[in-house]
């Protein structure tokens, strides 16, 4: 390892970047550099999806990659992209008690237990079913009289619910436990790993990018621009927090729903630092 949450600063002409590196590597079978970036995200990670073929062109992996070898004088291969897919999962509720359904006996032939789920009770956390049988005959040893077979200990056997219906909400326990049993059975659809290099014929095309974006900011922001970046307003399931604004929707102006002087910790100090 040699570097880890790694800050840097470096000129590119007359503009300066700055930003952390997450981690440097060297491979110790080949003695290779390399940065490490750690991504969480909702999109599809799956081999060949646009997620990876997107990083071919992506800023920040190019302005690390030369902030290794101008800022911190380690040239590096490339980038090792570690990507956790966020888990989707949620929370099993109950069935609406108007969507619960039971199991219906046979009835009993011996006695005649008509075996039919009576009135439903539900309480808090708990959901009694009472038997609601007739018998033809006195009731037999079989069922009891309910229509419903006994168990080995004795006991009719209930009716029961539908293997898709749920009777209480899945506890946070529960939710936890499914999810880790959902991404130890498939890891990889959790955890991708790739090697995403610059060849050195790709990275003076970037760095003119890199400058281009920035001296259209600088323009944009001379003239009391701000240009829209409508393709990044939805990511996976959730909109930008700024949707509402720049959808119309709210006022950019409302301090509450838009509070002023939160900057991230880590931009302020390198601010400071730049300044
Ligand atoms: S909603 Fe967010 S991403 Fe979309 S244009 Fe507004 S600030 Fe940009």
């Amino acid at each position: 390892m040699l570097a880890v949450e790694q800050e840097f600063t470096y000129w590119l002409g007359d503009v300066q970047f700055g930003g952390k590196i997450d981690a440097i590597i060297r491979e110790r079978s080949t003695g290779h550099s390399y940065v490490i970036e750690h991504k969480s995200t909702v999109q599809d990670t799956s081999a060949g999806s646009p997620y990876w073929s997107k990083l071919a062109v992506d800023t920040q992996l190019s302005i690390y990659l030369d902030a290794a070898a101008f800022a911190l004088d380690i040239p590096v291969h490339g980038a090792i992209y570690d990507v956790l897919k966020r888990p989707q999962h949620e929370p099993k509720l109950a069935t609406p008690a108007d969507r619960i359904e039971y199991t219906i006996g046979k009835g009993c032939k011996a006695c005649g237990g008509s075996a039919k789920a009576g009135e439903v009770t539900r309480g808090r956390g708990h959901t009694i079913v009472a038997f609601a049988s007739s018998v033809e005959h006195p009731p037999c040893a079989e069922c009891k009289g309910t229509g419903w077979k006994c168990d080995k200990d004795g006991v009719p056997q209930e009716p029961r619910p539908y293997a898709n219906v749920r009777l209480t909400d899945e506890t946070l326990d529960e939710f936890e436990e499914r999810i880790v049993a959902d991404i130890a059975a498939r890891p990889d659809d959790f955890l991708q790993r790739a090697v995403i290099v610059r060849l050195e014929s790709e990275l003076p095309r970037m760095r003119e990018e890199l400058i281009e974006q920035v001296t259209l900011m600088r323009a944009a922001a001379a003239s009391g621009l701000a240009p829209p970046n409508h393709s990044a307003c939805s990511m996976g399931r959730e909109m930008c927090g700024f949707w509402a604004a720049c959808s119309g929707q709210a006022d950019i102006d409302d301090e509450h729903q838009f509070p002023r002087g939160v900057a991230h910790p880590e931009l302020v100090q390198i601010n400071h630092r730049a300044a």
